[in-house]
């Protein structure tokens, strides 16, 4: 029983101390579990004296003691310097012990170890435990035990162990944390800072991207093509108008062409390629080059290209630079100036300034080529003016509208139609095999021209009047051809129209002849040369002298005495018969004047005065004669102007205006050399005239039957018409027995007096 009592005491004591243990064992490990739970929260933790502080509470927990302290590496030297020591009042002899323990190289040896160490005698033991981690010491703690080491349970030595192990690492952890939140702090920077600079490089990206753009924006708004190349003439790139100019899809497609490779034509890509090399070898531009590119739709356009040399930075020549504006639009209104500056615009046909570019350019080829032949050939239609005036200008239009395209067909490709006035067409024959070759081109179109016209129902008998020149190949100026061909072209009208005359010699003479004339004729007339003769006109029952008609003469001082028929139409032509006309009514009215004052027999008797149609066609001829017949004081009633019918036809309704003015004023009208006209009497009549003179050629056809016919039913038209009339020219008696078998009134002609001067008159009328 003792046995048992005392194993049971035994055995009860065993059980106290093993509970003792495990219930330090399982606070020993909570603690080490608090740790491990701290451990997460590691990143809060700023400074590692806080770390430290938890293990000190928690080991004081484990083992009280007298002090302690925890020895931490110094980061910058190596060296352990003392973070914390509890209580306060123990730190010096901590601070003893450690270097006691420094110097005795027991630190040293210890730091070495990984689990505790005690050093000193049994009195003064210090607990010593190196705090290494995986890399490094990071330090070392102090402790002098309240107990002493015996008393120590191992469990707690080994569970501090474990705790000091765990703060090791925990400081670890800390120091690379720390590390890595410098190095994140430095890599932040880091990141910041090429953050800021992506940022840059991405704005300076961005604006260069916006520049690039809007330089794209700009050249391809541009309405011009812009295109740069290379020192060899190669593209290095254009613009999107300038690649389409040239039919590119886009203005890449241009890169590493040159001109050769696009839609101009050979030539023209040779002489870009010539003008290219030329700006840059020197350094000048090349501006205003006229260009024509057929596109691939097979149209058309014309470019203006200005070069000039593109330059480095530095001022090297690296290229040209080119900007091309279409002038297709332009090119084509000046094509169409130019066609209207050149062209008639009612027929289209050719005008004067064309005909005479081409005149020139066939002169110039005959003088270069022996065997060259061409002809000129001038058209007037006949008696056109009458058309216009009777029918309208609007048909008047139409005729010379499709005579010139008629006269056209008539002609080769390669000869020219121009219109060259209102009338008149001149044409040009060129590369004739001869030039008689010409008069048979000649005679066909005038076959073709001489048709009837039907314009407006109306049938219209055309012909025209030609001048055809032949021989030109001494010819040295368009105006000299014109002048012949027109000279040519006088002598058929003066023939009757109808057809054409060639050219001659004689005809030019002729011409010479009559511009002398005019030039005489202008001297003359400043020069008194001019005379009247008067022939006096009679009534055929009694011969009584009624009348003078006034005829001008020309006493030119080396030809002598020119006739009227040779002078007055050259001044007529000329214009000079204003001048003249005026001083033939001014001197017959005052003749006629003086003579009723001086001669009582001459006191009922009129003077008649020749009027040209050019004098007709003064729009205040009336007041002319009216001041005439004031200045001269003869009365209106004394005056009788002749006419012909021809001049009233070339204006028929102005010739109606300015004859009823003159009748009245009390003036006499007569038609004179009535017959030889075109019109009708039934037609004069609607002017207000009174007196018809038959001309001198019916007078001298009426020894045969016919004239008489003629004759007799003029008379008797005019009877009808109650006009008096006077026949011309009358020569021999057995006219008078006609004429007074027909009851003519009155009579003019060598018969009775020759034109006498106003000194023969004036022995007459004494
Ligand atoms: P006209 O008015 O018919 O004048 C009559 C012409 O017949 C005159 O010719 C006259 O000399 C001519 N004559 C008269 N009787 C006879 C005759 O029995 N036999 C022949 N063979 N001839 C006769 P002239 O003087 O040579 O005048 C010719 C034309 O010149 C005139 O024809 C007239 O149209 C024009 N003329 C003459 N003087 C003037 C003038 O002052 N002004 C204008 N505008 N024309 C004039
Ligand atoms: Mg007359
Ligand atoms: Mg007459």
């Amino acid at each position: 029983m003792i046995k048992s009592s005392h194993s049971d005491k035994i055995n009860g004591e065993r059980t106290s101390h093993l509970e003792a243990v495990n219930r330090a064992t399982i606070q020993a490990l909570r603690l080490v579990l608090e740790m491990g739970r701290q451990g997460v929260s590691l990143n809060r933790i700023d400074k590692p004296e806080i770390i430290l502080q938890e293990v000190q509470d928690k080991i004081d927990r484990l083992i009280p003691w007298e002090a302690a302290a925890f020895y931490l590496m110094d980061d910058q030297d190596a060296d352990l310097s003392m973070v914390l020591c509890t209580p306060s009042k123990a730190a010096p002899r901590i601070k003893a012990i450690f270097e006691r323990l420094v110097e005795e190289r027991i630190l040293s040896l210890v730091l070495r170890r990984s689990d505790h160490y005690f050093a000193g005698g049994d009195d003064s033991e210090v607990l010593i435990h190196a705090m290494n981690t995986v890399s490094r010491c990071r330090g070392v703690f102090l402790g002098i035990p309240q107990q002493p080491r015996k008393a120590i349970h191992d469990t707690s030595l080994a569970i501090f162990s474990i705790m000091m192990q765990s703060a090791a690492q925990t400081l670890e952890s800390y120091e690379l944390y720390r590390i890595i939140r410098e190095v994140n702090s430095e890599l932040e920077d880091k990141i910041k800072r090429l953050e800021s600079e992506m940022a840059e490089r991405k704005r300076v990206q961005r604006s260069l991207i916006d520049s690039r753009h809007m330089l794209h924006l700009v050249m391809d708004t541009i309405p011009q093509g812009i295109f740069w190349k290379d020192t060899q003439s190669v593209y290095l790139g254009c613009n999107r108008h300038y690649a389409c100019l040239l039919d590119l899809e886009k203005p890449e497609n241009i890169l590493g062409k040159s001109d050769g490779d696009l839609s101009w034509r050979k030539k023209e890509a040779a002489r870009h390629r010539d003008v290219d090399l030329h700006v840059m070898r020197e350094k000048k531009a090349q501006l205003a080059l006229t260009d024509r590119i057929v596109r691939a739709d097979g149209s058309e356009a014309w470019v203006e290209t200005d070069v000039v040399p593109l330059k480095d930075a530095n001022g090297a020549i690296i290229g040209v630079l080119g900007c091309t504006q279409d002038i297709t639009e332009r090119k084509r209104y000046q094509e169409r100036l130019t066609h209207m500056a050149l062209h008639d615009p009612l027929t289209g046909l050719p005008n004067r300034a064309l005909l005479l570019e081409r005149l020139e350019r066939a002169i110039e080829r005959g003088r270069r080529r022996n065997n060259y032949h061409f002809a000129v050939l001038m058209l007037d239609l006949d008696r056109f003016k009458q058309i216009n005036d009777t029918m309208g200008h609007q048909i008047g239009d139409q005729i010379l509208v499709r005579q010139g395209r008629r006269i056209g067909e008539c002609l080769r490709g390669m000869d020219t139609v121009s219109r060259t006035g209102g009338d008149e067409f001149v044409v040009l024959l060129e590369e004739l095999n001869s030039p008689r070759e010409a008069v048979v081109i000649a005679r066909r179109l005038f076959h073709e021209i001489k048709r009837v016209e039907v314009v407006d129902d109306t049938e219209l008998f055309i012909t025209a009047s030609g001048g055809l020149l032949i021989k030109t190949k001494s010819y040295l100026s368009a105006d000299d051809l014109l002048r012949d061909a027109e000279i040519a072209l006088q002598s058929a009208m003066e023939k009757g129209g109808a057809g054409f005359k060639v050219f001659t010699t004689s005809m030019l003479q002729r011409f010479m002849h009559a511009a002398s004339l005019e030039h005489d004729l202008r001297r003359g007339l400043a020069h008194n040369e001019f005379v009247l003769q008067y022939q006096p006109i009679y009534t055929l029952n009694g011969c009584v002298l009624i009348g003078f008609e006034a005829l001008a003469r020309w006493n030119h001082p080396v030809r002598g005495l020119i006739s009227p028929v040779e002078f007055i139409p050259v001044a007529e032509r000329t214009g000079i018969i204003k001048e003249l006309g005026d001083w033939v009514l001014q001197t017959a009215c005052l003749t006629m004047s003086e003579w009723r004052t001086r001669f009582p027999k001459a006191r009922d008797l009129f003077m008649s005065v020749n009027l040209s149609g050019r004098q007709l066609a003064q729009p205040n001829l009336a007041a002319t004669v009216l001041q005439v017949l004031q200045e001269t004081g003869l009365s209106a009633a004394s005056l009788k102007l002749e006419i012909t019918e021809s001049a009233i036809m070339e204006n028929a309704d102005l010739a109606l205006i300015t004859l009823r003015e003159l009748k009245r004023l009390g003036i006499s009208l007569a038609i004179d050399d009535f017959g030889t006209g075109y019109s009708s009497l039934s037609y004069l009549h609607r002017f207000p005239v009174d007196t018809l003179k038959i001309d001198r050629s019916f007078i001298a056809a009426l020894d045969n039957h016919d004239g008489q016919q003629i004759t007799q039913a003029m008379m008797a038209l005019a009877h009808s018409l109650k006009l008096t009339v006077v026949a011309e020219g009358v020569e021999k008696d057995l006219q008078i027995d006609s004429l007074r078998g027909m009851s003519c009134q009155c009579v003019q002609g060598f018969f009775f007096s020759r034109p006498l001067d106003a000194l023969a008159i004036h022995e007459l009328l004494a």
